[in-house]
């Protein structure tokens, strides 16, 4: 591994030592979530041994301390995304928590009946439910770019799709299911041209790329801490500022206001009009130390060694009779998704974890993609920053003898 010493990245990665069912574990599902780094185990064990406390409310020490560890993570993450202001850094759940934020608050507030929102044929189900749902309510026009043969989006198509009606466009930044890297910069241009605002679904890409927030002018990024080396259950909704204070109020309660009378509520500055209620402080503060490992090591870096397994991978598996790669886009991340011929994806699935090979197996969320390329899902391989090429061989003789056994 030449462009990585993976032998010290491993030592940081504590899971990586264990086995399963007898084996080193080999864990190629860093698309569903990414393992943790010590030193976030070590941020979340700190927060509750020593800092445990509600954020923002009080004025003791333990109050304090953790209210700074809490808001220290969205400068980490303002900077990591490189918004213009922290305010639009809005703590959520994750990506799903994000999307549906924008598309309760900002689609029922701005779509009307006949207006069109325009999604992707490759987004996640939580990228396309909530605009179901609230195009379904306002009597909008739910709209889909096609997916071609390779995996790539149709662009032309896309601009097609495009008109004056169109209100929003939500899509993918990578595919989960197929890893291919969308133009997310033709797009938003586009659509900024006929007046629509972007949601991009970073949940993919926040790993893998380097993200620039203003650069690509997107008008929100809903990212997930847990696929960046950081806990479940904390995320960021990246939201321009202007129009975040237009946007009506998502959950309400605690926090999220600044007066309450019960004749009328005003509510608080960004981003606590978006945040009600205690928040998840511990993940939140955990996930500062993911971001600096991911910084320490260099976005440009990563990729390239997640570029050099992913291109070794493809080679390999063609020895492998009968195998066919899902999605072969020319801009493509850390995804390797494929079919076997006579095979069921979660039979070979079994046969792997029997070997102590992590890989996921199924639909990833995203149904109606696979059902335009007429599959029931695929075998997907995943890679991160600690994973080697003999990893790789590790998958690919087993999936030589689950092919032998199970043909
Ligand atoms: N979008 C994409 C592309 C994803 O891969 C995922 C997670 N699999 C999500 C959205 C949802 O993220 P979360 O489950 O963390 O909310």
């Amino acid at each position: 591994n030449k462009i990585l010493d993976t032998a010290t990245i491993r030592r940081d990665f504590p899971i990586l030592n264990r086995t399963v069912k007898g084996y080193p574990l080999v864990y190629f599902d860093n698309a569903a979530t990414s393992q943790k780094p010590q030193a976030v185990i070590d941020a979340l064990v700190h927060y509750y041994t020593a800092l445990n406390a509600n954020v923002h409310r009080g004025i003791h020490t333990l109050a304090e301390e953790a209210t700074a560890a809490f808001e220290a993570t969205r400068d980490a993450v303002q900077q990591f995304i490189n918004a213009r202001h922290r305010e639009e850094i809005i703590y959520t759940k994750g990506t799903t928590e994000g999307i549906n934020l924008v598309a309760y608050t900002w689609g029922r507030k701005h779509l009307k009946e006949g207006d069109e929102v325009i999604i992707s044929g490759m987004e996640h189900h939580s990228n396309i439910v909530p605009w179901q749902i609230v195009c379904e309510e306002k009597k909008a026009v739910l709209k889909v770019i096609p997916v071609k043969d390779n995996g790539e989006l149709d662009m032309d198509t896309f601009h097609q799709l495009l008109t004056n009606k169109t209100k929003i466009v939500a899509v993918v930044h990578v595919s989960n299911a197929l890893g291919t890297i969308n133009p997310v910069e033709e797009i938003i241009d586009a659509a900024h041209k006929k007046g629509a605002v972007v949601l991009i679904d970073g949940a993919q890409s926040s790993m893998h790329l380097d993200i620039d927030v203003q650069q690509l002018d997107c008008d929100f990024f809903a990212l997930s801490a847990h696929k960046m080396l950081g806990p479940s259950g904390a995320g960021v909704l990246y939201g321009k500022k202007d129009i975040l204070e237009a946007m009506p109020v998502f959950n309400a309660g605690g926090e999220m206001i600044k007066e309450v009378t019960f004749e009328k509520t005003t509510y608080n500055e960004l981003p606590y009009k978006f945040e009600a209620g205690t928040p998840n402080i511990a993940d939140v503060i955990a996930f500062k130390p993911a971001i600096d490992y991911i910084q320490t090591i260099g976005k440009e870096t990563i990729r390239r060694h997640e570029e050099e397994l992913l291109h070794y991978a493809t080679e390999k598996i063609k020895e492998i009779d009968g195998v066919r790669i899902i999605g072969e886009a020319r801009n493509k991340a850390s995804v390797l998704s494929f079919v076997i011929d006579q095979v069921h994806p979660q039979d070979v699935g079994i046969l792997l974890d029997n070997k102590g090979i992590a890989v996921r197996t199924g639909h990833h969320c995203a149904e109606p993609l696979m059902a335009r390329f007429k599959i029931p899902g695929t075998i997907r391989a995943s890679f991160a920053l600690y994973n080697t090429q003999e990893e790789v061989d590790i998958l690919m003789e087993g999936l030589k003898k689950a092919v032998r056994l199970l043909r």
